[in-house]
Order: C-alpha cells, then structure tokens, then sequence
C-alpha cells in the first residue's frame, strides 16, 4: 500500500472503531436471551406426542412451520452455523470429527469438542463478540462453548464429561437451575443451553419408535421446567428463550438389498486412497493418493444409484458447504435411509441424519418466547443461518460479518423490540451482511467517502 493508502486505512479504522468496540444498548434497558439446543429433534416430532409445554410455547410466542439446518446436517457443524450465522464452508468446522489428511488423525465426537484449532479457525462465535461490545456470556454443554476463540474464553462454560449420560432429567433440571442462577447472580446476558436428546435416542431406537416418542415427552416436561424456573427466577419480563435444534433424524433403511457399501464396489480398491473419512452416516469424503483422484472419480460416480460423488470443485453450490480448504477433493452423500459403509459394515444405528438439508427428515425445530417476541406467530420456514442475525437484535450488540439476514426473522419482534431504539438499530443491507449500524449516519458517509478515496489512491 502507498502512503495515502495507509493514512486513509487508517482514518477508516479510526471511522470504524466506535461501531465494534463501544457497547450500542443500554446495560439497563437490555434483555438477556438464553438459547436452548435439543438435540436431533425433528421438525414433526411434536405431532405425534403429546407436548402440552411446546405447545403453550408456540401459543405465547413465535414457532415456525420448521427450520432448515445448514449442510451436512451434523451437530457440531449446525451448531456453530446457529452462533456465528455462517454457512459451514464459510466457517470452517465442516466435520463432528478433527481430522488432518496429513497426519491421518481422526478424533471422535466428544474429544473434537476440546480441540481448539478445529473451532477456532477465523470465525467469531456470538459469545466472543457480545463480550467484546461489554456483555458476559456462558455455554453450558453448547458444541464450541469449550474452547478459546482468538484467546478470549467464554465467561462460563460448563463441559459434559467423557462418558457424559446425556438422558438424565433430574440432571437436565439441574443444569437449568445452574443457567438461572447464571443469569440472576453471575449477571450473564447471553447463555446457550444444550441438551443432547432426542438424537441419541433417535439414532439408537429410530425416529419412529416408542422410546423417541417418550425422549420427547421428556424434552416437553424439560421445557415446562425451564419455563416455570424463568418465572420463579423473576425473568419472565427481562429473558428471551429461543428453543431450537441442529438437525432432524431419518430411519435408516438397515435392511435394503441394495447398501451402500464401497468395498463392495468393482475396481474401487483402498489402496488408491491417502485419507478417508466413511462409516459417518451417510457422508464420505476422500483424498486419493496422488495421480488417482480421475481414477477414483471414474469407479465411484456411477458405482451405486442411491450414492452421490463430487469432485470438490462440483459439488452444488446450493449447499454452501465443499468450499472450504478441510474438504477433501472427493466427496460424497448418500440417499434417505441408506448410511456409507467402507472397508467392513460397522454402522448400526436405527436412525441417522447428515442426510441432504432440503429433505424433510432433516429439519428441525425453532420457538421463542420472550419479552421482544410476539405472541402466537407462526412462520413460514427458514434457513438455521439467520438465527445469528436475530440474536444479535435481541442482545443489541454488532454482528460480525455472516450469511444471514436480520430481515429474515425481524418479523418475529414486536414493534418496540424491531423497531429498537436508535442506539439499537442495526441497518442490514439487502444483500449482504449486517455490519454498518444505521444510526450513525455520518459514519456511512465517512465510509462511502474513505472508500471512494481508497480506489482513487490504490
Ligand atoms: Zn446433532
């Protein structure tokens, strides 16, 4: 850069400063907002279970039809999509496992909650950026709440154990009572919430039986719970609650004749392959050993109907997810009800999701109720991405740059909390990201002008 660029950087950082670093809500007038994740629950799975909570829950507040989580509709990925707004190759966690091409390591699940570059790669989770305009936050159980970001901590953060039992209800009443008490004495703002059924008991039993149906009515008395600790906590009138999921569940098909099996596969053989990452469901992603990527391609595109192989370069758009420098150059999905097996068949559960985001097995949940929430609104369905963008207008606070649209769920606050005070109002430009706060006037012109000088000097 030239030295007028510089000056002219620097006057632009200098324009820009006030916007991220002062807090743009008054600490008094402000709502805290707590965001609650089951788990794995499916947009349907209150019609055929009695869900009297759920169900006072859309009555008072806002429900939409369902909401579509991100692609590849696994937990930890949606999850972050859920806090930073971002599609999953635009935020870098695109795998429930680490993994390293290089190295060949692979960690599991519950290990990958505690590694800190597969979360903290570039982008900013809400808890970090309402710290930084002045709030304090905590993540109990909530998938990217345990790990550093940029070196700043969540205030709180509580972490499941190993061999952590995610069922227990006395306990899921407990960690609500700790959240209270979050909020009432430790002063938090902001806390995320999750709980990990009904996936685990909807991989394990299937979406359709018996024991998901009463994991459901358990999420619906834990509802009823956290709703009646709100108010005896006293924070009915001051906390929004959002309840939301990551993703729905699908029966997997166990039994077909026709199994996706790639050692099955004719001329396709393991020794052409570097790195592979299979036996998750029904996503795969290979690197093939150098030289053999066409090869790879030619045997596995056309191997079996209900198995679909792109190269990262192909791979729809729609998605939003191959664009990102961990995912490998072959990559693949298989249909509703059928998982990937690799080397040998060791995938047994009766229900999966990862499935394609646009199928309806794969979408989920989104209610809220709260002081800034209207009352009995359903709406229509939407992406998991705008969530962020909603979150950011409850807390009053700046949002990074995303993928969502403030507009999407602006419909869903009453006027006095849409309409927010001039100190509050976060302009969202059509098309993009919602960054320039638009009761500052004289910094967009001050921006506008600074760019147009940038291009005359670059
Ligand atoms: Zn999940």
């Amino acid at each position: 850069m030239r030295r007028p660029a510089v000056l002219l950087a620097i006057a632009l950082a200098a324009l820009l400063a006030p916007a991220v670093a002062a807090p743009v809500h008054q600490l008094s007038s402000r709502n805290k907002l707590l965001l609650v994740s089951f788990d794995g629950f499916r947009w349907n799975y209150d019609q055929d279970v009695d869900t009297p909570n759920l169900d006072a829950m859309a009555l008072e507040g806002v429900k939409a039809r369902y909401m579509t989580p991100a692609f590849i509709t696994l937990t930890s990925p949606c999850h972050f999509t859920l806090v930073t707004g971002k599609y999953i190759e635009n935020h870098g966690v695109v795998h429930n496992m680490f993994y390293n091409t290089s190295s060949k390591l692979k960690l599991p699940y519950h290990t990958t909650l505690g590694v800190q570059g597969w979360w903290d790669n570039g982008s900013v989770p809400i808890w970090v950026t309402a710290q930084r305009q002045g709030l304090k936050t905590g993540s109990f159980f909530y998938p990217g709440g345990n790990v550093t970001y940029q070196g700043e901590a969540v205030t709180l953060s509580r972490k499941e154990g190993f061999l952590h039992n995610y069922k227990d209800e006395a306990e899921w009443r407990a960690n609500i009572d700790t959240v209270m008490e979050w909020f009432t004495q430790e002063g938090l703002d902001l806390v995320t919430l999750y709980f990990g059924e009904p996936d685990s008991t909807g991989h394990r039993y299937g979406p359709e039986s018996q024991e998901r149906k009463e994991m459901v009515m358990q999420v619906d008395r834990t509802v009823g719970y956290l709703r009646d600790r709100i108010r005896l906590s006293g924070l009915e009138s001051s906390l929004n609650l959002i309840i939301t999921s990551d993703h729905g569940m699908s029966t997997v098909n166990k039994n077909a004749s026709d199994l996706v099996e790639l050692h099955k596969v004719s001329n396709f053989s393991f020794k052409d392959i570097e790195f592979e990452l299979l036996d998750y469901g029904p996503n795969g992603m290979l690197l093939p050993k150098e030289g053999m990527l066409e090869k790879v391609y030619e045997v596995l595109k056309d191997a079996h109907p209900r198995l679909h192989v792109y190269k990262k370069e192909n791979f729809p758009k729609s998605f939003h997810y191959a664009n990102h420098s961990r995912v490998t150059p072959l990559l693949m999905y298989s249909d509703l009800g059928y998982v990937i097996h690799g080397r040998v068949n060791v995938q047994f559960n009766n229900g999966e999701h990862g499935f394609d985001n646009k199928l309806m097995d794969m979408k989920t949940i989104f209610r809220a109720t709260g002081p800034s929430f209207k009352r009995g609104l359903e709406v229509e369905p939407f992406e998991s991405v705008h969530v962020y963008e909603l979150m950011c207008r409850l807390l009053g606070i700046v949002p990074e740059a995303n993928d969502g649209l403030l507009s999407t769920l602006l419909p869903t606050l009453r006027e006095e909390a849409g309409d927010a005070a001039p100190s509050t109002s976060l302009a969202t430009p059509p098309s993009g990201s919602a960054l320039l706060p638009s009761g500052r006037p004289h910094l967009v012109t001050g921006l506008l002008v600074a760019a147009i000088l940038l291009a005359k000097v670059a």
